[in-house]
């Protein structure tokens, strides 16, 4: 199949530009589009074998099912057979943007979209492109993260080019993402709203507008038999590039002292490595390649930049990479998310010097 690349403006999306790619997922093909997320591969989740069709083109196991897009509350009501009054508040505060809820799923929409569950995922995002195209098919998407399953997701459209292209109709570029960290994932269906994936919707933000909000433990360590995420696709190791990445904990010299140690030892053994610092101490590394993921004050763009680089490290055939942690708190909690999964949650503690 030939993929077709075309250059939106994303900020006033060119109407006839926007048809190409509606018609295209009217049809049952798959179109990849920018939202203020990372990259969404869309396909028509109403239609299954569009669906299948995401599930191959991804590589994605079967049971780790879609999130369905909307462009306006009213696309809501055909495809949840009930809105939860917390569901309620939660979209009057923060839709359009990158929060999903889950819902109890309506008739409507198939269970390959679901990957088996009676629930679905609900997002309405913010981004003027996915809005645009969405509205102009009619139907509600489905649009997981455009990238093979496993790799980190994409937040340029040359990424979804490396991973997808001859597998998918369409990439539409809209340029970078904003957030560049997958959306928050809220289940709305229990009493008391539980996060099942931390995003830039924070727990805190959420709080504020409907009280008690609780995170599903399972997110916050690494996947057990006892401990089993309720969001299927967290238990998979995701986000991994393919050098091996370990993140450094502790104060900052003791930091960066361990980690200079480390790549000692890695380039001893002809590794190349790679360190993922900050802007403040990106100078402070000796390895092959420093990559600074930005101002550690300013988390939101430590998020925009974390997938770029994890890809950027393989791109430049890093063997290891070293990371600088952030606080899990506010929107630290979904940096270290994604973080502690491309590092398969291996971590170590450097110790201060006494
Ligand atoms: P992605 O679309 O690649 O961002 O991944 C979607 C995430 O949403 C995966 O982790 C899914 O397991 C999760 N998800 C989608 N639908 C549901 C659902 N009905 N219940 C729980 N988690 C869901
Ligand atoms: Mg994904």
């Amino acid at each position: 199949m030939k993929t077709k690349l075309i250059r939106i403006n994303p900020e006033n999306p060119e109407p006839l530009l926007v048809e190409e790619a509606a018609r295209i997922l009217k049809e049952g093909g798959l179109v990849a589009f920018p939202t203020e997320t990372v990259y969404g591969l869309g396909g028509n989740g109403l239609d299954s074998e569009a669906c299948k069709n995401i599930y191959i083109a991804k590589g994605r196991p079967s049971d780790n099912p879609l999130i369905l897009h909307i462009s306006q509350i009213s696309e809501l009501r055909p495809i949840v057979r009930e809105i939860p009054l917390a569901a309620q508040k939660l979209m009057d505060a923060f839709w359009p943007g990158p929060l999903t809820m889950i819902f109890p799923k309506s008739q409507i929409v198939p269970l390959t979209t679901t990957g088996g569950l009676d629930t679905v995922a609900v997002r309405f995002p913010s981004h003027p492109v996915a809005k645009a195209i969405i509205r102009a098919t009619g139907l509600p998407i489905a649009g997981p993260s455009a990238n093979s399953s496993g790799k980190p997701s994409p937040t340029r459209a040359s990424h979804v080019e490396f991973d997808l292209s001859g597998k998918i109709d369409m990439i539409v570029d809209g340029g970078a993402a904003e957030w560049g960290l997958e959306s928050t994932i809220v289940d709305v269906t229990g009493e008391v709203p539980v996060i099942l994936r931390p995003g830039a919707i924070t727990k805190e933000m959420m709080e504020s507008v409907v009280g008690e909000v609780m995170i599903d433990p399972a997110i916050l360590t690494k996947p057990s038999d006892d401990l089993k995420p309720k969001a299927p696709g967290m238990k998979y190791t995701h986000y991994s590039p393919k050098a091996k990445v370990t993140l450094v904990k502790g104060n900052t010299e003791a930091v960066i002292s361990k980690i200079n140690e480390l790549c000692v030892d890695e380039r001893v053994q002809g590794k190349k490595t790679g360190v993922m610092a900050t802007e403040k101490t990106k100078g402070c590394y000796h390895a092959d390649v420093i990559l600074s993921l930005g101002d550690r004050d300013k988390l939101e763009e430590i998020g925009a930049n974390l997938f770029k680089l994890l890809r950027k490290f393989d791109y430049l055939g890093v063997d290891t990479v070293f990371s600088e942690v952030f606080p899990e708190e506010g929107e630290g909690l979904a940096i270290m998310n994604r973080l502690n999964k491309a590092a398969g949650y291996y971590r170590v503690e450097a110790e201060e010097a006494k």
